[in-house]
């Protein structure tokens, strides 16, 4: 068994546990797993790399909401939201969703594969070592199936950051399906039954709002997903509280996203069933949207995930270290807050156990940055300072 390492430099295991962290610090790891965290002084034998004073270990960042999986690019719309056009007003003349959906039914399999791929490898690159990619794209159940089997497949691949994989069920209402919406209802909760039993996705998703879909549709939707084996999450609050939390708590889905609109009930509902809160504040940056009551949501015991919300509309990034700045800058989450929100409670929200954190038995997903702390992850220089990334063990960025 070879055992390799980092020696010297500062370690933190977790971002969760303020004793977890050495400034002369050790990792050691052998056939992907994590046999040795802690001080440098009592690390095993190894074949060590030695870290500059000033660098920093931590655990790889975990983004637990992407949109990862598109093609095509939507700048135009940017340039109209800029001159100040409303999101519900591009999506009434046929941009937002529906002009991703017309890119996800021109391209091939094998074209959304390489997109999401050539993606993937740039998250790496910024210190992302886990990634959940949904669909919803599709939105026609073929092109959904489409979509999903592009994500299915590069979550195989080994020389990405890891993939979870969600399937967006209710999105948006298809062009073509407009005039019989119950059927287009029915017809994703048998998809969603599908793909639960066929074990094609770890989790299923709905977008519940005003402008989007009811409480019932989702219940309809995401009971039969949970009732064939997937785990659930939910977009709900982005621009109305509607009521998701209530459906998040009856559902015991493992997340929330957005909830930039939630009542004193709902939160209450949501922490009593142990639903996480994954906040995506590049999204209110970009829609220009007043945070969510962090305050409020940390009163209530909330457990807080930050995410990057990749997508080509409202948060056209692939970084996760930019969410936790505009997190800390714009939603005033607590820099501890922040960087578990981007690791070990992000983890937890996609029930992986042994990522995360750096713990012996842990899953050696690492990265190695050319910052003296981890504080200096959270301030927004917009470039990576990632120098070597490990996935399982293995190199993703950096031999
Ligand atoms: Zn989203």
């Amino acid at each position: 068994m070879k055992l390799q390492g980092f020696r010297g430099g500062r370690v933190v295991a977790s971002f969760a546990d303020p004793a977890a962290a050495w400034d002369d610090g050790a990792v050691a790891w052998a056939e992907g797993r994590i046999v040795y965290v802690g001080p440098a002084a009592n690390a095993p034998d190894a074949e060590y790399t030695e870290c500059a004073a000033g660098t920093l270990v931590t655990p790889g960042l975990v983004d637990a909401h992407t949109h990862a999986a598109w093609v095509g690019s939507r700048h135009d719309e940017f340039v109209r939201k800029m001159r100040g056009d409303d999101y519900r007003e591009i999506a009434a003349s046929g941009g937002g969703i529906k002009a991703s959906a017309r890119a996800i039914a021109a391209a091939s399999e094998e074209e959304i594969c390489a997109a999401l791929a050539a993606r993937l490898r740039r998250m790496a690159a910024l210190g992302v070592t886990t990634v959940e990619v949904k669909s919803g794209y599709g939105l026609e159940p073929d092109q959904e199936r489409k979509q999903l089997a592009a994500i299915a497949k590069v979550a195989s691949y080994t020389d990405v950051p890891r993939v979870v994989v969600t399937f967006l069920a209710l999105h948006a209402v298809p062009v073509a399906w407009a005039d019989r919406r119950a059927e287009y209802v029915a017809t994703m909760a048998a998809l969603a039954a599908k793909v639960g039993r066929n074990k094609q996705a770890n989790f299923a998703d709905a977008y519940l709002d005003a402008n989007a879909f009811s409480i019932d549709e989702g219940r309809a939707v995401l009971g039969a997903a949970k009732g064939a084996g997937l785990g659930i999450r939910m977009h709900i609050g982005q621009f109305q509280d509607i009521g998701g939390a209530k459906l998040a708590a009856e559902l015991g889905a493992a997340s929330v996203e957005h909830v930039e609109q939630l009542d004193d009930a709902g939160r209450r509902a949501l922490a009593e069933a142990g639903v996480r809160v994954v906040l995506l504040p590049t999204a209110s940056f970009v829609l220009n949207q007043a945070p969510p009551d962090v305050s409020a949501l940390r009163a209530a015991g909330l457990r807080l995930v930050v995410a990057s919300d990749a997508n080509p509309g409202t948060a056209p990034t692939e970084s996760l270290p930019l969410a936790l700045a505009l997190g800390v800058r714009l939603y005033g989450l607590t820099a501890t807050e922040a960087l578990a929100g981007a690791t070990v409670e992000a983890a937890a929200s996609l029930a992986l156990g042994d990522t995360g954190t750096l713990h012996v038995g842990a899953r050696a997903d690492l990265v190695l940055w050319d910052l003296p702390h981890e504080y200096a992850l959270l301030q927004p220089w917009g470039t990576s300072r990632a120098v070597r990334v490990f996935r399982d063990g293995q190199p993703l960025v950096g031999a």
